[in-house]
C-alpha cells in the first residue's frame, strides 16, 4: 500500500500489525530473548545485511526475513535473477510495449509542476503521458533531476540522510566444480561485532571480512560448462562516505577475500581455478551502475526513512511521475522493489486511468497470485 498522507497509518490493517511491528527495538535484541548462543543469534540475525544494515540497528520489525528464510527457504529462479526480469521484459513486449537498452536518460523534463518526458541527449526527447523514474532513487535525484524542480529531496537533504552499506564483489567463473559445496555459504568474521562496526560505523576497509560464497551450480548446472562452476562472492563494505580508496585497495582486499575462502571452506585450490573474473567495489556501483554512494541496499531502513517517510511512489516533487526501486517506499530487497512497482502500477492504473487493479488474490508458501480485473 501507498504511504502518502498521516491519515494512511489509519488503515485497520497497519493498526492491527502496529503491536507486532516492534520498530524500536533492534533485531538482535529482540531475537536474543529467543536465542542465547552468540553464534546463534548470529546465524538469526545477519539477514539485517540484506537491508545494509547492522542488526544491532535494523529495526526488530525486520526479524521477518529470516522467519521467512526458514519458514519457506530460498529460492533460486533456473537461470538466475536476470531470468525474472528477462521474463518481465517478455510480458512488455508481448502486451505491444519497445523496450529500449543503452540509451541513458540524460533529465527528466518537468514543465509547469509536471512531469512531461525525457531527454535522452544525443537520442533526442521523449514525450510521455506518465514518467517512472527506477534509478537508484538518490543517484536520480542529483543528476537527472534539474534542482529547482525539487524542494523537499534537494542535494543538501539527499546528503544529510542515512544510507546502506555497499558490497564488495568477485563474481567468478572457474574451470572446476565443488559439487559437495552448497548453494549458499555464509563465512562470519571471527569479530563479527568488530567488522560490523567496520562497515557501518567507522566505514572503513574490513580487517577480517564476513563473505557470502554462492554456488549457485549446485543448484543449476547451466550456468557453466561441464566441469566448472561460476561463484558469486559477495563482501559487505562501507558506503563511499568513508574514506575508503578502492582503486589503491581493492587488488590486496580481492586476494585477502579469496584467502580467506580458501582457509575457511573446502575450496582450498580456488585461486589456481579462477579461468575469469570480474571484480565490483563500492566505487564501481556508483561510477558505474549510478547508485548514490555506492550504497546499493539505498536509504537505509531506520523508521525515520520509512513508510511516509521514504520517497512516495507517486513522487511528491512533481505531478505526472512515479518513482519505483530500492529507495522508494516499501524499501530494498527485490520482493519489495517489485512490491513499490506494483504499487506504482496499481496508482496509475486506477487512479489515472479509472482501472482497478486488484490486491493478491491468494497467499501461502510459494503462492501468491495477482490479477488484474
Ligand atoms: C550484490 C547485491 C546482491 C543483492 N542480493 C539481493 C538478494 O539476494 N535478494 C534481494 O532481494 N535483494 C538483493 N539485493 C538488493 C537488490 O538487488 C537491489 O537493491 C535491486 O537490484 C535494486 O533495484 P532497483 O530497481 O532499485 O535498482 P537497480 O537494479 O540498480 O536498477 C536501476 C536501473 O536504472 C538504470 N539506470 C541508472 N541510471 C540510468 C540513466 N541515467 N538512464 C537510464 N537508465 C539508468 C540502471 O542501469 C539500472 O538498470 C542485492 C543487491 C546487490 C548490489
Amino acid at each position: 500500500m501507498p504511504y502518502e498522507k498521516l491519515s494512511d497509518f489509519l488503515r485497520p490493517n497497519f493498526i492491527k500489525a502496529l503491536p507486532l511491528l516492534d520498530a524500536s527495538r533492534s533485531i538482535y535484541d529482540r531475537l536474543s530473548r529467543y536465542f542465547q548462543h552468540e553464534n546463534m543469534r548470529v546465524a538469526m540475525t545477519f539477514q539485517a545485511k540484506y537491508l545494509g544494515m547492522s542488526p544491532w540497528e535494523c529495526p526488530a520489525t525486520f526479524t521477518i526475513l529470516a522467519l521467512i528464510e526458514h519458514l519457506w527457504g530460498v529460492w533460486h529462479p533456473i537461470g538466475g535473477l536476470n531470468a525474472l526480469s528477462a521474463a518481465m521484459a517478455q510480458v512488455v513486449r508481448d502486451e505491444g510495449g519497445t523496450i529500449h537498452t543503452g540509451t541513458p536518460v540524460r533529465q527528466v523534463l518537468v514543465r509547469g509542476g509536471r512531469a512531461v518526458g525525457l531527454d535522452l541527449g544525443s537520442g533526442g526527447k521523449v514525450e510521455a503521458d506518465q514518467v517512472i523514474i527506477n534509478a537508484d532513487f538518490a543517484y536520480a535525484m542529483t543528476n537527472l533531476v534539474a534542482p529547482e524542480a525539487r524542494r523537499r529531496w534537494t542535494d543538501a537533504e539527499l546528503g544529510r540522510r542515512e544510507y546502506s552499506c555497499s558490497t564488495f564483489m568477485l563474481y567468478l567463473a572457474l574451470d572446476k566444480a565443488y559439487p559437495t559445496v552448497p548453494h549458499h555459504n555464509i563465512i562470519v568474521a571471527e569479530d563479527y561485532r568488530a567488522n560490523v562496526a567496520e562497515i557501518v560505523g567507522s566505514k572503513t576497509l574490513p580487517a577480517s571480512p564476513s563473505i557470502y560464497v554462492q554456488n549457485a551450480c549446485v543448484t543449476d548446472p547451466g550456468l557453466a560448462p561441464a566441469g566448472g562452476s561460476t561463484l558469486y562472492v559477495l563482501v559487505p563494505a562501507p558506503n563511499l562516505s568513508g574514506s575508503v580508496d578502492w582503486s589503491r585497495e581493492a587488488p590486496a582486499f580481492r586476494d585477502l577475500v579469496l584467502r580467506t575462502i580458501a582457509e575457511r571452506t573446502e575450496m582450498k585450490d580456488i585461486e589456481q581455478h579462477i579461468v575469469a573474473e570480474r571484480v565490483y567495489t563500492p566505487a564501481d556501483w556508483e561510477g558505474r551502475e549510478n547508485v548514490y554512494r555506492g550504497a546499493v541496499f539505498n536509504l537505509s531502513h531506520r523508521i525515520r526513512q520509512m513508510l511516509l517517510w521514504r520517497p512516495h511512489n507517486r513522487f511528491e516533487e512533481f505531478a505526472n511521475a512515479y518513482i519505483v526501486g530500492g529507495g522508494t517506499h516499501p524499501g530494498s530487497g527485490l520482493p519489495t522493489i517489485y512490491e513499490s512497482g506494483r504499487i506504482a502500477a496499481n496508482l496509475i492504473t486506477a487512479a489515472e486511468r479509472g482501472v482497478p487493479f486488484s490486491q493478491v488474490a491468494k497467499h501461502g508458501p510459494g503462492v501468491a497470485s495477482y490479477s488484474v480485473e
